[in-house]
This record gives structure tokens, sequence and C-alpha cells, in this order.
């Protein structure tokens, strides 16, 4: 391919894990594809993500031993997507994510190990499996990647050990349980990220890419390795049609306008709306704000969603997001999503009344979910809820980007975190003064709590009750390892928001990916994947991945079934 090429057979819209995958698996096919990324660098949400997939009945949890199948899935899959996706598509993806990324692991550089003890979200529906399902990236060496490394999106600190060192998911979990021999690894892994010396002395980057990192660079160099273009700085602004068929794109390219030929298909790859104001305003529940999302800021604005719906396209799922809790830390340019340290024992979440209103260590968008409907309960006073913790829990564990204190105290925190980020105060009462909250709510709620820490069972909400909030317990914590009294001042407050990891309504697509209309008839030569599509998990998150997973998965089955009609 040169540089001025305009027609290929393919053309993805968008640098994600989807697009990706998705250019791969069309290149195997002996198809031309060109990948435009609208911002200078590639890679998205998905390259600042956990690369976490959600493959329900997958090869590597077989090999050791684990058992699932094809209806287990499937049980579980339409009991929490609540009859909101035809079984089509629910069948669609369980059919062929396993196949997908045993695909990519034999045919590309991705490589991917069983999170063994990582739950579905859903304990209490039949066909939930406590550990197994998602799959947490290798490590990936880019050294391979030559400069292209420094085209990708850089991982946000909040994803690195100390904001810098690349972990796996389970690595991570390791040290945040406080399992057996956290330490060791936490030294061990300190240690090989300073003794890499050649590297050390140019950058702090670690060359060792973990996460949704690891899984953006080794499909950005699976797309090297097959001479795939990647354009970045490729705004698309609108489908070109020949009679029906979609046959094109126009873009915007290094500030130029230009129209691209596409002789078999377009796929959306383009990411949600989160970042796009007006578009929330027009979908999602009131009040939200581009602020709160944890997406790179300008990505994900809804071209995509826009020109679709010009084209006659239908739409689903339009007031979700894949929320989750979020804090806004000062100078940084998006908010920083709560997935864990909600689960740890003592910190507990309240609203203006002082009151505590979900189990906090419910996954994220039921969390995010929670938030909403509070504030509607509550006549407004759950948008910012607040988490609230003492100097135990400040000492001993994370919180937001606040490492434990016994690592960071608070006399090495940012200065202009004080009263912007965080409240703290020697007594509750002061604390609730301070963050204009009901005092007397607080002091209840507190009392509350720490009876439900001795007794081990929250009477209000089940903390701590089941398979997954114990997946971020603390193990040392007895009898329940959700739970710790909030005893020992100062005590802390840092406000949270009912923030966002992207969109999960979008253009409604069928089993193959393609893009339906308001007839519910495919619009030929278009497809969708990823956020821009309306999720195939409905309105539920069952399980860590599950946006990646389908993304990826939809990628894949769109290729082949471009492949198949020629
Ligand atoms: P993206 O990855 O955002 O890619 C879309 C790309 O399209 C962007 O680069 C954007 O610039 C580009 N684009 C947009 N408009 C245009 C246009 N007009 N022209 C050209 N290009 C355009 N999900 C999981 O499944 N597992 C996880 O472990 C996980 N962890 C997460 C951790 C964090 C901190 C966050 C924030 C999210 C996480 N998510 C996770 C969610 C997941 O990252 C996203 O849902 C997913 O990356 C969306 O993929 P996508 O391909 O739809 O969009």
């Amino acid at each position: 391919t040169n540089d001025n090429q305009t027609t290929f057979d393919i053309i993805i819209v968008g640098s994600g894990a989807g697009a990706m995958a998705s250019s791969i698996v069309a290149s195997d096919h002996g198809l031309s594809v060109l990948v435009v990324e609208k911002s200078g660098k590639f890679g998205g949400t998905s390259a600042l993500s956990g690369g976490g997939i959600w493959i329900p009945n997958n090869d590597h949890f077989k090999a050791k031993g684990g058992q699932d199948s094809y209806q287990q899935a499937f049980d579980y899959l339409k009991a929490s997507t609540e009859n909101r996706v035809s079984d089509s598509r629910l069948h669609a993806y369980l059919t062929h994510a396993p196949e997908m990324i045993r695909y990519l692991e034999r045919k590309s550089r991705v490589r991917y190990a069983v999170a063994e003890k990582y739950p579905d979200y859903y304990p209490h529906l039949e066909g939930s499996l406590a550990g197994g399902r998602t799959l947490d990236p290798e490590i990936f060496d880019t050294t391979c990647m030559g400069d292209e490394v420094e085209n990708q999106l850089k991982a946000s600190a909040s994803t690195l050990l100390m904001g810098k060192i690349a972990w796996t998911a389970r690595d991570a979990h390791k040290a945040m349980a406080r399992e057996r021999g956290w330490r060791l690894l936490l030294l061990k892994l300190i240690m090989k990220y300073k003794l890499d010396f050649g590297q050390r002395r140019k950058t702090r980057r670690d060359r060792r890419a973990a996460l949704g990192s690891s899984l953006v660079a080794s499909l950005r160099q699976s797309m090297t390795d097959r001479n795939i273009p990647l354009w970045l700085d490729t705004d698309f602004t609108d489908i070109v049609f020949s009679q029906d068929r979609v046959c094109g794109i126009e873009v915007v390219r290094d500030g130029e306008k230009q129209t691209l030929n596409a002789k078999l298909a377009v796929i959306f790859a383009s990411g949600g709306f989160e970042q796009n104001q007006k578009l929330r305003d027009k979908y999602l529940p009131s009040p939200s704000n581009v602020k709160w999302s944890a997406t790179p800021p300008g990505n994900n604005t809804g071209a995509a969603l826009e020109a679709g719906i010009r084209a006659g396209a239908n739409t689903d799922i339009m007031d979700w997001c894949w929320w989750s809790p979020t804090v806004k830390v000062p100078k940084e340019d998006k908010a920083r999503g709560l997935f864990a340290e909600r689960a740890f024992p003592g910190a507990i979440v309240v609203d203006g009344l002082g009151k505590r209103f979900v189990n906090e260590a419910a996954p994220y968008l039921e969390f995010g979910d929670a938030m909403y409907r509070n504030n509607a309960a509550t006549d407004g006073k759950s948008l910012p809820a607040w988490v609230i913790f003492d100097a135990n829990f400040r000492f001993n564990y994370a919180m937001g980007p606040f490492m434990p204190a016994q690592i960071q105290p608070d006399s090495r925190l940012p200065k202009g975190w004080l009263n912007t980020l965080y409240w703290k105060a020697d007594s509750l009462d002061e604390l609730a003064k301070q963050i204009k909250i009901d005092a007397d709510g607080l002091s209840h709620t507190v009392e509350r709590i720490n009876r439900f820490a001795t007794t081990g069972v929250d009477e209000d909400f089940g903390r701590g009750s089941n398979v997954f909030d114990r997946y971020y317990g603390d193990t040392n914590v007895k009898p329940n390892p959700c739970l710790a009294p909030i005893v020992k001042g100062p005590f802390y407050a840092m406000r949270i928001e009912a923030g966002d990891i992207g969109t999960k309504g979008g253009l409604l697509t069928n089993e193959h990916a393609q893009v339906m209309n308001t007839d519910n008839m495919p619009i030929a030569g278009l497809y969708a994947i990823g956020n821009c599509s309306a999720s195939v998990m409905g309105q539920s998150y069952p399980g860590a991945g599950a946006t990646l997973g389908p993304a990826m998965t939809f990628g894949y089955i769109a290729a082949n079934h471009i492949a198949k009609d020629i």
C-alpha cells in the first residue's frame, strides 16, 4: 500500500482493539484493509483499559481443568440480558468468542492467560461461574514495534504499578487482595523495571506493556507484520453510498477533505458517544457530564452513530453507559474509574443525606446505575456521592489516586488535592460539615456499618456476601473481607461522580455485525462493532471483559462475513 491509495476492500473506522482484530482477520482472507483513526494516537479507550476479555467456554480455562459449556454460558447471558438482545446475537457471541481468541493466538501476537479467580459479575444468576471466563493479556514486549510504540495512546498512570510499571491484572489482584507473597511480587516487578538499564537510560516508559496496552500493542504489531495501513489524524465524517450500498467514506485527513472507496464494506469501530456532551444530553439520564468519563477526551464523539442514523440505521440501548463511579483528579485530563477499592473493608459510600444506598462492592455498572436511581429517589442528593474512610483504611489501602499511606502518607500527596479531590477532618461531624452532607445521617450510617463489621453481615445491602464482592476484599480481614469499622481519625471523604468507561448504546446490528435499518433490514456494506454498536450485553455487564470481548468477536465475525460474500 502507499499513502495515496484511496480504494480498499474494507475500510475500518477507529483503531481500538475490535478494529485492529477485524483488520487482521480481513487481511488474512487476502483482502486489502485500511484502518483510519481520527486522533494522532491509535488504540482509543482500548489502549487505556484493562484489556480483559470475557470469553465463556474458552480453551485456556478448559486447559486448566475448568468446567464451562455453551449452554451454561447461554443460560447466564440470557438471564443477564433480560430479553433486551436477540437470541441470534447471543448465540453468535457465544459461538464465535472462543473461536476468535483461538484464531488470534494462533495467527497473531496476541496472548492471553485465564483469570481463574475473577468471578462473573452476577453470581446469583444461573450459569454464572466463580472464575475462568475472563482472560487477561500476557505481558507484551514492545521492543519489536520500534518507533511505532510512540504512536500508541499511553496507558493511564492509574493502570500501572506506581504509575509506571506494567503488571497484569492477575498480579494487581494479588497485591490488592494482599494474598500470600504479594510483597515479594511487588519487589520483583519493581526490580525488573529498574534493572532494565537500556530502557531506563532512555525513558521511564516500561518496554513491557500490560493490560489494554499489551493488547493494543500486540494487535498493532500483528498489523505491521501484515502491512496493514493505519492512518492517524484521519477523521471520518460521513458514509458514501452507491445506489443502496455503502461504497466508501468521507474523511478529513490532516485537515483536508477526502473520499475513500471501500469495494466491499465499511466497518464502524469508532467507539461510543461519551465524549460528546450534546449527545449525552440527548440520550443519557440527566445530569451527565463528559468530564466524568474515564475515556480519552475528544476521541469518541459519536460520528459513526450520527452518520448511521442519517443513513436510516436503527439504534438501541441509547440511555445506558458502561457506568463506573469515577473521581476527578486535579490536572488529569480524564476521570479515574473506581473499580476495585469500593470493596476494600472500611470504606463506605454515602449520598447527601449521609446514607448508604448500594452495596459498595457491587459491579461498577450496577453502582453507577444505583447512583442515578438514588439521585431520583432523593431529589438530587446522590450526584456526587462520597466515599468515606478512616485513618486505618488510609494506611492500608489504595483509594482512587491515593496509594496506601504506609507508602504515600498525606504529606506526600500533591498540594492541590485537599478540598478539591478529598476532604479530611478529625471527626465525622466536622467532615460532614466540610462536604455539606447530613452529619446525623452520616453518624447513624457509620454506627450501623461498624456493627455489621463485627457481625460480618451487612443487613442493608449484603456487602461481602458473594464471591464477586469478595474478589476485591481483604482476605486477612475477618469475619467479612469487605467490612471493617470506621473508627480512627482523621476521617476522609472523596467526591465521586456517576462516570463511565464508554457508552453502551448505538447502531443496532444483527448476528453478522451488519447495521440494521429501521425496517430491520441490513444496510448493505455497513458493519458496526464495539461501542458504536448497541451492546450484545444489553443493559448488563456479565463479567470483566464484556465490552472488549464482543468488540473483538464481532470484529472477527464481520471480517469473516464480508470475506464469505466474495
Ligand atoms: P475505542 O477503543 O475507544 O476505539 C475507538 C477509536 O475510534 C478511538 O481511537 C477514536 O479516536 C476513534 N474514532 C472516534 N471517532 C472517529 C472518527 N470520526 N473517525 C476516525 N476515528 C474515530 N473493557 C473490557 O472489556 N475489559 C477491560 O478490562 C476494560 N477495562 C477498562 C479500563 C478503563 C480504565 C477504561 C476507561 C475502560 C475499560 N474497559 C474495559 C472498557 C473498554 O476499554 C471500552 O469499552 C472499549 O475499549 C471500547 O472499544 P471501542 O473499539 O468501541 O472504542
